[in-house]
């Protein structure tokens, strides 16, 4: 089958004549350029996708710098593992050489040498991701299809290419309930079961892989239904006893997706989903996936802003006291309680804290209040908070409002503590 045609269509015109030279430049160091992966795919399945992945039979390195010195690409090389990447201003391309991977034990990091393209395809995880389409002259657009991935393509099925792929690599269930639930396919039936039996090899997988997959995962439109399946399959107790997949989840991550700029959604999704769990299970969780630093401290601070909630649940409360309650939490903490919590009082309090109230400053600074007579040290501490307090709680609006208050305080020769914050 020859798909030249639909490339030229599919394409984007400055994406096409990059690749077009690639193979070109290829073809004069006697190698082969394909497609593949996910973008032959979604090219037969007509979704756009212009994260080019290139497979190139020979040195993918030695092609990569070659069309780097006679073009404006940008090259990042790495030679350990034979890949490339070529950057232009407006799009990046993956090229890898073609290589053979053999696993010695079950999780495992492969052995990898050079191979075919035939080699290249076999190692990888599904049919519908081991399609090739050539970019050389002489059979530009032909088709490269031995594991049948375009009759599972029209078929709706997820299909491993051998017994042992699960075993080999388990973080292939989590890839497979990923396109499952993305398209809408099918597991084949000799895949389901294959699947169900090398469940408890993710044990075998190290942290950061996992947390790498669910990271793909969160990027997905709806990723509670790959949650929701994953809880269905068994697969969420094997990497946690705590987690669940559940309408719980599904709403609360509909819900964070109406409210959050997508940059922050991986982590709110992260946060949400250890919303229900105890001190330990976070912290198991935690070094299971090997967190970062950054995103475990938002975590932590999730659980323990929410064992707090109630003394946000008041009406009384001042805008000030607001800010005493929630200044030490990380800003995601605070995002997370307020899309989890089904207080609507609640909810607004932690959305005007996020909005509003931690960005409130004096207008007065240090210098002027000196100017003002007020000395450096704790009596200029307790003048500026009541200051903060009284603009936080609209008491003072103005500069000069702030200079009177400032100025009654010096009057009453203030020095007395200050109000404890609320706890
Ligand atoms: P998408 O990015 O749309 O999810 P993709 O096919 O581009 O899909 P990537 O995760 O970018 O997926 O991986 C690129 C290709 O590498 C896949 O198409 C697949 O063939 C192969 N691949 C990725 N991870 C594995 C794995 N664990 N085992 C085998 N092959 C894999
Ligand atoms: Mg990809």
């Amino acid at each position: 089958m020859n798909l030249a045609r639909q490339i030229e269509q599919y394409l984007p015109r400055q994406l096409l004549e990059l690749v077009k030279d690639i193979s070109g430049q290829a073809a004069k160091q006697g190698k082969r350029v394909y497609l593949v992966g996910g973008v032959v795919r979604d090219l037969l399945l007509g979704y756009p996708n212009f994260d080019l992945d290139l497979v190139v039979e020979g040195d993918a390195v030695k092609l990569a710098q070659r069309v780097a010195e006679t073009s404006r690409a940008k090259l990042l090389a790495h030679h350990r593992f034979g890949t490339a990447k070529l950057r232009y201003e407006n799009f990046t391309l993956d090229l890898a050489t073609a290589r053979k991977e053999t696993y010695a034990k079950p999780g495992a990091l492969p052995t990898v040498t050079p191979g075919t393209l035939k080699d290249d395809l076999v190692r990888r995880d599904f049919s519908i991701n081991a399609m090739a389409i050539s970019l050389a002259a002489n059979d530009y657009g032909e088709l490269v299809d031995p594991y049948q991935g375009k009759s599972d393509l029209e078929h709706r099925l997820i299909r491993v290419l051998h017994t042992g792929s699960f075993s080999d690599d388990a973080t292939r269930i989590l890839r497979a309930v990923r396109y499952e639930q993305r398209f809408g396919f099918e597991f084949e039936a000799q895949t389901a079961q294959l699947l169900k039996r090398d469940l408890p090899t993710l044990d075998t997988i190290s942290g950061d892989r996992i947390r790498h997959e669910l990271e793909l995962i969160f990027k997905e439109k709806q990723p509670e239904f790959v949650i929701n399946r994953l809880g269905e399959l068994g697969v969420l107790p094997i990497i946690s006893p705590f987690l669940k997949g559940d309408g719980w989840i599904a709403e609360k991550f509909d819900r964070a997706r109406r409210l959050k700029k997508p940059t922050q959604l991986p982590s709110l999704y992260f946060c949400l989903l250890i919303y229900s769990f105890s001190k330990t299970g976070i912290e198991q969780f935690l070094a299971r996936l090997n967190i970062s630093a950054k995103l475990s401290r938002a975590m932590r601070d999730t659980l323990r802003l929410k064992t707090n909630l109630p003394l946000l649940d008041r009406p009384s409360l001042k805008p000030s006291e607001i800010y005493y309650l929630l200044r030490e939490y990380e800003p995601l903490a605070i995002q997370v309680n307020a899309i989890a919590s089904d207080s609507s009082m609640v909810h607004h309090h932690l959305q005007l804290f996020l909005t509003e109230l931690r960005y409130v400053r004096t207008s007065l600074n240090g210098e002027e209040l000196k100017r003002l007579g007020i000395s450096a040290g704790p009596e200029m501490g307790q003048v500026l908070q009541v200051l903060h307090k009284a603009k936080l709680d609209g008491e003072v609006r103005t500069k000069a409002d702030e200079k009177k208050l400032a100025l009654s305080l010096k009057a009453l020769d203030f020095h007395t503590d200050p109000e404890p914050p609320v706890e």
